[in-house]
């Protein structure tokens, strides 16, 4: 089936390695609050935990992903492998930073083999794929390959899984829209999937986030719904029920908008609640804007996938 990272009762656990090393006089024991889903924090969880699951049956011991300098998605599979004893090596779009920060600091800690890539190279990343999967083979290791956002069919099953378990929290037949950040689309087929598949006609509006035109990330819903019918998740969607906004994505990929900043430091001001500049600034932005509009009385839900550790690679910009 599946691993689980996804905690809901943090574990308590004896960290009988620290005693050893440093020769503890007591016994450690941690509660692991760190595990609530904070520090591997969002949406990549879910869909690592059955990517990882494949992984470990292909016996693999090196995990090769890809994304922008400061992927989560990367990030959180450098954190899964390294977890599981497994070498990650990511290939990252830009420049190495002096210093390391944000997800980049903790791709290091983990010990993450980093590739820098530059735009051009990273739009033949499969061919860098499959290039450096020999060369690390040839020296013995065996490499599992994660695409962009971990968005393959196996990878969007955990969003599928997200909304049964959504289903037992809030009644969906009462929401009329839900709305998701869209970088990669697996979130978003998956929640389409998931929905559908159990019978609810629940409205999924993605924000696309990218500079890519939406009918790329329709196409690729599309695509993914198709592929989840090997795990016997078959539904048949029509078109127009997939539904991703351009509108909301701002100057470029990683870069917000004023109104993006200041929804980001309003929120957090008035009510310590916490939005990322890549992702569910942009989104919940445009959840706001076109609720108010077309779901004035209705019930929204607002997906939050996380990806916090991208403030902290630019603090400058937040406390103006
Ligand atoms: C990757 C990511 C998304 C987008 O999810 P996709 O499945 O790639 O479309 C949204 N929010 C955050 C914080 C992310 O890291």
């Amino acid at each position: 089936m599946k691993l689980k990272f996804i905690n809901c009762v943090t574990p308590v656990s004896r960290l009988e390695w620290i005693e050893e090393n440093l020769g503890l006089p007591f016994e450690l024991f941690c509660k692991h609050d760190e595990l609530t889903g904070f520090i591997t924090s969002g949406n990549k969880i879910r869909k690592l935990e059955y990517l990882m699951k494949d992984a470990l049956e292909k016996k693999v011991d090196t995990v090769f992903t890809c994304g922008g300098i400061q992927s989560n998605h990367c990030r959180a599979t450098a954190m899964a492998a390294r977890s599981l004893g497994m070498q990650p090596v990511l290939f990252l779009r830009g420049r190495p930073m002096e210093i390391p920060q944000g997800n980049v600091l903790l791709d290091t800690m983990v010990g993450s083999d980093i590739h820098y890539v530059t735009k051009e190279e990273y739009s033949k990343i499969d061919e860098i794929f499959a290039t450096k999967k020999e060369e690390y083979e040839k020296k013995g290791s065996k490499v599992y390959l994660i695409p962009e956002g971990g968005s393959n069919a196996l990878g969007a099953r955990g969003y599928v899984d997200a909304v049964k378990e959504l289903s037992g929290q809030i009644n969906l037949d009462g929401v009329e829209a839900i709305f998701t950040a869209v970088g990669s689309a697996g979130t978003y087929a998956g929640l389409v999937a998931g929905l559908k598949s159990l019978g609810y006609n629940t409205r999924v509006i993605g924000i696309n986030v990218t500079k890519d035109p939406s009918s790329l990330f329709v196409e690729k819903t599309k695509q993914l719904i198709e592929g989840l019918k090997e795990y016997g998740i078959a539904v048949s969607l029509e078109g127009s029920e997939i539904e991703i906004v351009d509108d909301f994505s701002g100057p470029a990929y990683a870069v917000p908008s004023e109104e993006d900043m200041d929804l980001i430091k309003k929120l957090a001001k008035e009510r310590a609640f916490f939005l990322d500049p890549v992702y569910t600034a942009k989104a919940f932005r445009g959840m706001l804007e076109i609720s108010r509009g077309r779901f004035a009385g209705k019930r929204v839900l607002f997906i939050h996938t996380g990806g916090l550790f991208k403030l902290f690679d630019n603090p400058a910009a937040y406390v103006k």
